[in-house]
């Protein structure tokens, strides 16, 4: 086993999974503290002297730049060691098996049936060639490669440029970051301290992705008033709540939302409807790349309301705008060359990069809007929050050279 892959394997059994009903606390399951208390030691021994583990969970480490490339910024690399709530991911056992006649097989669950991963339910398994070893689970769990496939590859960069002086790199700020599987991410990183210039982010999918556009991110709460009576003397006098929310809903284009859209197409998503006659409250997200249309859906929505007021002659619709993040697009515009970087360095290892515009966010989003350019790197897995998720052996150990080759090129001072 390759040190990369004996660090993933070894990082993957340990339980991270981030709790939704424990939110409030940071870390939201003490166990992501053992793993962070693992990597900071891990990293102390490698010889980065700084390396902590604070009360929240959260590893950092500094490493000076070497020597020439101590004019260079100061380039922060940051992972998750949370893994999703999304499927089970209680004693994770990872595996080893390979992609034969385009399927591989993980597993026989207690009931009888087998799991596999294969093209109808893994749409990009293409890239992955015939043959391939991967690690995966055997089907009950996932495997948490989303993203302690980053943690390893970091760590296992980490390690040969401390182990070899000779590497070019410039001072690295290294961050390993608990609960940005339940919208934490990295908000209690204090940026200061932490002293990068630039960063990336090492948290996405198959080899070769680089991010730096995601979506801008609201979420809206509509809430109804309604009037409510005795059916039977109702007339005149009943407002149902209920049927204003499926009034306002009606209102908004039926063609824009998730099930309707791809690529950099934006929409409106209800994911929460309650209510009684008297009262309703109807909970959406709005998801847009262009900043403009973003604007205008908001303002849609605000108007919807505004007009059946005036209907209704009472103010009977609220609706509350609350700004999530901002597509990290504009706060990379002068910061570029952290992609062509990235770009330049799968080129080099024989990977083709290709740069996605993600439907969603990501921690460089909030990293970017605060101050801090931040784009995505592939981890290297795929399926992530799903007990078919999988990592190939290749794709560990490639990452790790890319990941060396794009220090080199962010050494230039
Ligand atoms: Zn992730």
């Amino acid at each position: 086993m390759s040190p990369v892959v004996e660090r993933f394997v070894r990082y993957a059994r340990m339980d991270t999974q981030s709790d939704p009903d424990n939110a409030a606390s940071t870390p939201s399951n003490d166990d992501e503290l053992s793993l962070a208390q693992t990597l900071a030691q891990e990293l102390r021994q490698m010889g980065v002297a700084d390396a902590r583990a604070d009360e929240h969970a959260y590893v950092t480490g500094h490493l000076t730049a070497s020597a020439g490339a101590q004019g260079a910024p100061c380039l922060g690399l940051i992972c998750h060691i949370d893994v999703s709530p999304d499927a089970c991911a209680r004693g994770v056992s990872p595996r080893f098996a390979r992609l034969e006649a385009g399927r591989i097989e993980l597993g026989v669950q207690d009931d009888g049936t087998s799991v596999v991963v294969d093209a109808g339910n893994t749409p990009d398994l293409a890239e992955v060639p015939e043959g391939a070893e991967v690690v995966c689970t055997d089907g009950s769990t996932l495997l948490g490669a989303d993203d302690k496939a980053g943690v390893a590859e970091v760590m296992e960069l980490v390690a040969r440029l401390c182990a070899d002086p000779s590497i070019p790199h410039p001072a690295l700020a290294i961050c390993f970051a608990p609960d940005e599987e339940i919208g934490h991410g990295c908000s209690l990183l204090d940026l200061e301290a932490f002293g990068a210039d630039e960063a990336y982010t090492v948290d996405g999918g198959p080899i070769g992705e680089v991010n730096y556009e995601t979506f801008n991110a609201a979420s809206v709460t509509v809430r109804f008033r309604g009037r409510s009576i005795h059916p039977g003397s109702a007339k005149g006098v009943m407002v149902n709540a209920l049927h204003l929310a499926e009034e306002f809903d009606a209102a908004l284009p039926a063609w824009e939302r998730p099930e309707h859209t791809q690529g950099r197409e934006g929409f409106y998503h209800l994911h929460g409807l309650s209510g009684t006659c008297e009262s309703a409250t109807a909970r959406y997200i709005i998801r847009d790349h262009d900043d403009a249309s973003f604007e205008r859906r908001k303002r849609l929505m605000q108007s919807v309301a505004e007009l059946m007021n005036e209907r209704l002659g009472q103010p009977r619709v609220s609706c509350e705008v609350v700004d999530e993040y901002r597509n990290m697009a504009r706060g990379m515009e002068s910061h570029m060359d952290l992609v062509d970087d990235a770009r330049s360095a799968f080129h080099a290892c024989g990977v083709e990069p290709r740069v996605i515009p993600v439907r969603g966010g990501t921690d460089g989003a909030q990293l970017t809007t605060r101050g801090l350019p931040c784009p995505n790197l592939s981890a290297g897995g795929f399926n992530f929050h799903s007990v078919r998720e999988f990592v190939p052996v290749r794709s560990l150990e490639t990452m790790v050279d890319v990941l060396e080759r794009l220090v080199g090129l962010r050494a230039r001072a």
